[in-house]
């Protein structure tokens, strides 16, 4: 914990970390000290974790990186949190990120940007980018963080480490700051497959507080990560042809899948048609969702409250002007209007027939090939600023991950390789409902 506590001040200038819980971690450390000498302790002994501003930890702050949550302190611990806490984790902080959870480079934070360790001049990715680059300089063991459309994985990818999201409904969401409820799962940013699985193995499971979370048994994933097995691997070929795919994180996918054939695994090009209905069917769902989670930001129920107000639609409305950044307006706005009266149908009825055509179609493909195998994002790590001018295109580049969040399947990104300028390049691994097992063993193998 002392190591860590120094390199996250030696590395300040990153932000990855909002607060970090200094005497509480190393009272947490001594704690677990004793348990550790008298074989009392649990599972995840002394893993010193950082969380994601969304995941509620009792009598601390929880603002997913908002001004609208000033001042907001968690009355309870997120089912996740408890869950590492009760098998003797460290919390050593609160870990920067997009303005509850929307963005993918963590530039809507309304704490600043959170910088790439690689290069500072570049983008952690997002919208988990604090707990990324935590993982990425050391300044935790590991990162608990939430993906809705690739917010584990797409940073995991850019910073060279591991993000794990697993099947929708495998960890309980009380506690986790709502985005998109039918799309947000919590996951895990690490070094070693090995601690993906554990994590999962300790917060997966069925939870009396969330009834979405699945009841199924929970496996022990952490014991079960070797695999000689003989797979069955699909390639979605248009994924590979695509404008705007980096040619550098190209040949080092296409290369990884040739080492994957010459390994006697079994290696085959599919197609997958819906490529081009991805992004906008998943951002007309998600604005939809989150225009209505968002709702309960107004000024009387939690954090901040405008104080120059005159009557209660003034202190709904300057609240939720001056409280909310500008993309997360933009996201409540889109989501409104294609849940208004006159576009319901044409937009959100039309996103949600699409979104079960691609869900079958992954379905199905995921029952003809044991793993789907992709770049986790379009390009390697981009320059801040580069793309905040044009939220479609940043929009855009999340083509990739939102087609695990769209079928709900389990995906993974590893690190494969670098480009010219050192930066990391993340291959993404999605594999069918509850078949984490075989992903996490079938990752350790690649790895
Ligand atoms: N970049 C995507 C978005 O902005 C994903 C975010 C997420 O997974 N929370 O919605």
């Amino acid at each position: 914990v002392e190591q860590y506590l120094r390199n996250i001040k030696e590395r300040a200038e990153l932000n990855a970390f909002l607060e970090v819980f200094e005497e509480e971690a190393l009272a947490q450390a001594d704690a677990v000290d004793q348990k550790l000498a008298n074989g009392t302790a649990g599972k995840l002994a002394g893993m010193v974790i950082g969380i994601k501003d969304v995941l509620a930890y009792k009598g601390h702050s929880l603002q997913a990186s908002s001004q609208i949550l000033n001042n907001f302190k968690s009355l309870y611990n997120a089912s996740a949190v408890q869950r590492l806490l009760d098998e003797d984790a460290i919390i050593i902080g609160r870990q920067n990120c997009d303005e509850f959870a929307m963005g993918a480079s963590n530039e809507s934070s309304a704490f600043g940007n959170v910088l790439n360790a690689d290069d500072h001049t570049r983008v952690p990715g997002g919208s988990s980018g604090g707990s990324a680059v935590a993982v990425q300089a050391d300044l935790c063991l590991a990162s608990i963080g939430s993906d809705t459309g690739g917010s584990v994985r797409q940073p995991a990818a850019f910073c060279g480490v591991i993000g794990m999201k697993p099947t929708y409904s495998r960890i309980s969401r009380f506690g986790l700051i709502a985005y998109a409820s039918s799309f947000d799962q919590i996951g895990f940013i690490t070094k070693s497959v090995e601690d993906a699985a554990l994590l999962l193995e300790v917060v997966a499971g069925k939870d009396e507080m969330d009834s979405t979370a699945s009841q199924r048994e929970v496996p022990p994933y952490s014991q079960l990560l070797t695999s000689d097995k003989k797979y069955k691997i699909g390639y979605i070929r248009d994924c590979f042809e695509r404008e705007g795919l980096d040619t550098e994180v190209k040949d080092a996918i296409l290369g990884v899948k040739d080492m994957l054939r010459d390994a006697g695994h079994e290696v085959e090009a599919v197609e997958f048609p819906y490529l081009d209905y991805m992004v906008p069917t998943y951002y007309i769902l998600t604005t939809a969702e989150a225009s209505s989670n968002l709702g309960r930001y107004d000024g009387v129920r939690y954090g901040y409250r405008s104080d120059n107000v005159t009557d209660l639609t003034s202190l709904y409305k300057k609240t939720r002007a001056e409280g909310f950044g500008h993309e997360v307006q933009r996201r409540i706005m889109l989501g409104t209007f294609v849940l208004s009266a006159d576009y319901y149908d044409a937009y959100y009825t039309k996103a949600q027939k699409v979104r079960r055509l691609i869900k079958e179609k992954t379905d199905e493909l995921l029952q003809a090939y044991d793993f789907l195998i992709l770049p986790t994002a379009p390009s390697t790590a981009f320059k801040i600023g580069e793309n905040t001018a044009n939220p479609l295109a940043m929009y855009l580049a999340d083509i990739f991950t939102v087609q695990a969040s769209l079928a709900g399947v389990p995906a993974i990104s590893i690190p494969v390789g670098r480009d010219a300028n050192g930066l990391s390049i993340g291959l993404q691994l999605m594999t069918r409902s509850f078949e984490e097992p075989a992903l996490l063993a079938f990752s350790n193998y690649i790895l």
